[in-house]
């Protein structure tokens, strides 16, 4: 039997060689293409790790990595925050929300800006927490703000039904969940609009989320290979196994035969997660969804089931959500389609900020202008304009 540490040591220079045979696999099969590849990824920590550990740096100059709308806080469209902020300003009313929405900016400004100006505007750290809120501040009306993917929108069902069994009558939700596989599909077939037929495909593979399929499932993406023939390659968060996940999908473009390839199996299964999944068929409905600066999405939100629209903000406090109006020189919406780098955008590192930021994807910290301002050119080497 080998010692702990010999035993230690030998399974670390395993999983090194891996890494490296991983890496090395990416430029093979990069310079046996010999076009470029583009490959997005579909959530904000994934951006962040790929940005903070330098894997951009690695890149073959032939391969460009997008970020695309996996940030929830950049995808929430603007009339969702002019709602929240309306809401926040009348006076039986206390917001609760996760606080990366603070400063997420609408028409009239942003919430940490009426929260200086007298508005209860608190920050929680769970769905539950709100719960606790309104049985506290009762009579006073709590506003949930129902933001995220697949990830956080049980947690917002499981308060709803909390709310039904505790018989609240001043809790609610301002939901705008997102649904991620159809955005992917939405932008597929924008691309497979638009495209010059003499240039090469927009999105090549996804490096798929790995929170959110840990609720939808590996078999979620299926559709996506099926109808645009597209590599789907679930991944989890570490450098290795980023780089594992890019591997696996060069193989497959190279190869030609796109699947879904699930790399992440200690977390990921199947079919995902039962329960967290009928937990929302139970509160929720798929409906229509206004995305920042994507437009509406057809079947990519979440809107409260009949059963529970006592609980729906937007009913209860009978508000209105109006169009949007982001920032005239904001790129966001190219932005989050990889369409442009977030230093092409004529208000980077100058007018907008992690600290003073115009557009949402600078406020989050998983935002793609945020991690460009932040790991600049390490995280940044291999650019290029998506076609
Ligand atoms: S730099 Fe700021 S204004 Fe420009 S796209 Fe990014 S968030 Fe929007």
């Amino acid at each position: 039997m080998k010692a702990p540490e010999t035993a230690e040591r030998g399974a670390t220079a395993g999983s090194d060689a891996r890494l490296t045979a991983d890496i090395a696999e990416v430029q093979r099969l990069c310079g046996a293409l010999g076009r470029r590849v583009q490959i997005m990824e579909v959530c904000g920590t994934h951006t962040v790790s790929i940005f903070r550990t330098g894997i951009r740096a690695l890149l073959p100059a032939n391969l460009r990595l997008i970020s695309g709308p996996g940030c929830p806080v950049c995808v929430t469209a603007q009339r969702y925050i002019d709602a929240a902020l309306e809401l926040a300003c009348r006076p039986n009313v206390t917001i609760a929300t996760y606080g990366d929405m603070l400063r997420v900016p609408g028409r009239r400004g942003s919430l940490e800006q009426v929260r200086a100006g007298g508005a209860d505007v608190r920050v929680v750290s769970s769905s539950m927490t709100a719960i606790d809120l309104a049985e506290r501040l009762a009579p006073r009306e709590v506003v949930f703000l129902g933001v995220g993917f697949e990830t956080t929108a049980p947690a917002t069902a499981a308060a709803v039904m909390l709310a039904e069994r505790h018989e609240l009558v001043n809790f609610s939700v301002l939901a705008a969940h997102k649904l991620v596989v159809p955005a992917m599909q939405a932008l597929l077939s924008a691309d497979a609009a638009t495209r010059d037929p003499r240039t090469p495909r927009g999105i090549d593979g996804f490096l798929c989320p790995g929170h959110v399929s840990v609720i939808i499932g590996a078999s979620a993406y299926e559709p996506i290979v099926r109808e645009h023939r597209v590599p789907c390659v679930i991944a989890g968060f570490e450098p290795a196994q980023i780089w594992r996940g890019l591997a696996q999908l060069m193989r497959q473009i190279a190869g030609g035969e796109p699947r879904v390839e699930n790399v992440y199996p200690a977390v990921v299964s199947e079919h995902g997660n039962r329960y967290a999944q009928g937990v929302l068929r139970r509160v929720f409905e798929v409906a229509d969804a206004a995305w920042r600066e994507l437009g509406v999405i057809p079947r990519s939100g979440l809107e409260l089931a009949p059963r529970y629209q006592r609980f729906d903000a937007v009913r209860r406090f009978e508000i209105t959500l109006g169009a949007d109006e982001d920032h005239p020189a904001c790129l966001c919406g190219q932005v989050i389609q990889g369409r442009v780098e977030p230093p092409e955008c004529g208000l980077f590192g100058d007018g907008c900020t992690p600290l003073h930021p115009i557009g949402p994807c600078m406020v989050s910290s998983e935002g793609t202008c945020a991690a460009w301002y932040r790991y600049g050119a390490r995280g940044a080497a291999a650019t290029g304009r998506r076609s």
